[in-house]
Formats: structure tokens, C-alpha cells, sequence
């Protein structure tokens, strides 16, 4: 039995499914700051409980973690035995002097859990396959036997340019935090401006929109689309409790975000 959130990264689950797991699935909810609510999950699916997936600054829902909620999670994980694997792709993706919290910051973390790094976001290597897990050594040991008999390495100079994204002079993590931040800016601003609800993230590029009143996520991706243009990701698609919202991904240039925001607003809900 796997813990994972819902509205999430499929690969959680499906990865569950692959090892003949079950899910039991914790849903993401605004009133809780999209955070999972521990207590409401059964006791005797905690006790059954393996494992538990958290991914925070989040995607899609851009919500961040603060240490009170990740000391939470190790109790739960000490009460309940269960190993904690935090993906932690946006921890350097934050905006307005905020630092995303490691996992691995709360107290006890190191006994029960790893946190998953990529280099995919934090030096725009997207696609390149690097990346790295730090945390409880036997959870370590556990996943290299494992990777090193499914996959291969990384290609050797992918593996060169990572150690020096690593050790060289982090300035570009902050220049493209600052990127980003101008243009959160802009579509905030914009999405705001044409009706919808939408909070400023403190971290990630996704911006997690309300769909307007007595509309599904489908129908407002389908006419942004068709009436628009423009390609958003129906919020349903990250499971169930997405459904009422659709995620935006601030990867395009200002201009090209701005004439967005125009369209948008010649699209009548
Ligand atoms: C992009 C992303 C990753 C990183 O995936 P890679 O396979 O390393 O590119 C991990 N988790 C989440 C939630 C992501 O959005």
C-alpha cells in the first residue's frame, strides 16, 4: 500500500502499479493549503502503508511546504513505519525570497525518508535524465540495486555538465527565479484582470487557475483551446480533486505570455 497525493505527477502511482502496489490516494485540497490532511487517512491503511509520496513546491498546484508540516510527516512515517520519498524538482525554483524547505530539514527525516532531486528545472535540463536522491542510506542502497539493474547510466557528458551546473556559480538559478517571477507577474495579473482565480505561487512555474463558475476543467481547456489557441493542462488530469481547475506553465517568453492574457480575455465564459 502506497500513500500518494492527488492531484499529482502521474508517475507515482503508475510506479505503484508497476510494483503491484496499491494507492491510496490523499487529496490535495485548497482549504488545506494543498496540503495532505494525515488525519484522514484511515488507521489501518497507515498501518498497511509502505510508503508515502509528497512533492513539494508542488506540481501542479504550486503550493509550498513549510518544516511544521514536513515534521508531521515523520511522525506519521515513525508512528506508522512507512518510508517518505519527497520529490523535490522546484525546491530552487522560488520566488520573492523564499527558500523552499528540504524534507530532510525536519528532524528524524534522515531515518525515514529520501528526497528526489532533478536537474531538470533548477539548470533548465529538461529532458537531459540527471538527477539525484540523498537521504536514509538503506532506502539508498535499495534504490541503486535497483537502477543499476533496469537502467544504464547517464551519458557521461550529461553526467559532466550536471557536476558543473552543481559546483559552478549558482547566479543562474537566481537569474532564472527572476525570470520567472516577472512573468507570474504578468499572468497573474492578467488572469486576474480577465475574471479568474488565481494565487500568486511563491515557488514552480505553474500557475493553478479556478475554472469559472458552472464550468468542468475539460470544457474551459477545450474552448481556451479552440477559441484561443492556447494549450493549459485540465486539472482533472492530475486525478479527481483537480477537477474545478486548470494549470498554466509560465515557459513561454513575456510577449508571448502577454498575448495570451489577450486572448484570454476575448474568450467569453
Ligand atoms: C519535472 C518534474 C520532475 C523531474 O522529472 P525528470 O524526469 O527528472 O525530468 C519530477 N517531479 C515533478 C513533480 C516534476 O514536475
Amino acid at each position: 500500500m502506497a500513500l500518494v497525493p492527488t492531484p499529482a505527477y502521474p508517475v507515482y502511482y503508475i510506479a505503484v502499479l508497476f510494483a503491484g502496489g496499491e494507492s491510496f490516494f490523499m487529496p490535495l485540497l485548497r482549504e488545506n493549503n494543498f496540503l495532505p490532511d494525515l488525519d484522514a487517512i484511515p488507521g489501518e491503511t497507515a498501518s498497511r502503508a509502505r510508503i508515502m509520496f509528497i512533492n513539494y513546491p508542488n506540481n501542479p498546484t504550486s503550493a509550498v511546504a513549510d518544516l511544521g508540516f514536513f515534521s508531521r510527516v515523520v511522525e506519521f512515517a515513525r508512528e506508522n513505519e512507512i518510508l517518505v520519498c519527497h520529490d523535490a524538482a522546484y525546491t530552487e525554483m522560488a520566488f520573492d525570497g523564499f527558500r523552499a524547505p528540504s524534507f530532510l530539514e525536519a528532524e528524524g527525516a534522515m531515518e525515514v525518508g529520501v528526497e528526489f532531486h532533478s536537474l531538470s528545472k533548477t539548470y533548465n535540463m529538461t529532458g537531459w535524465r540527471i538527477g539525484f536522491a540523498v537521504g536514509n542510506s538503506k532506502a539508498i542502497e535499495g534504490l541503486g540495486a535497483i537502477k543499476s539493474n533496469i537502467d544504464s547510466g547517464v551519458f557521461q557528458a550529461v553526467q559532466l555538465a550536471g557536476i558543473e551546473a552543481i559546483r559552478g556559480d549558482q547566479s543562474c538559478v537566481r537569474e532564472m527565479a527572476q525570470v520567472y517571477t516577472k512573468r507570474r507577474d504578468l499572468m497573474v495579473k492578467g488572469l486576474r484582470d480577465a475574471g479568474f482565480d488565481v494565487e500568486s505561487p511563491k515557488a514552480t512555474f505553474y500557475l493553478w487557475v479556478r475554472v469559472p463558475e458552472g464550468h468542468t476543467s475539460t470544457e474551459v481547456a477545450t474552448r481556451l483551446l479552440e477559441d484561443a489557441g492556447l494549450v493549459v493542462t485540465p486539472g482533472n488530469g492530475f486525478g479527481e480533486p483537480g477537477e474545478g481547475y486548470f494549470r498554466i506553465t509560465l515557459t513561454q517568453k513575456r510577449e508571448r505570455l502577454a498575448e495570451a492574457v489577450e486572448r484570454i480575455k476575448a474568450v467569453v465564459f
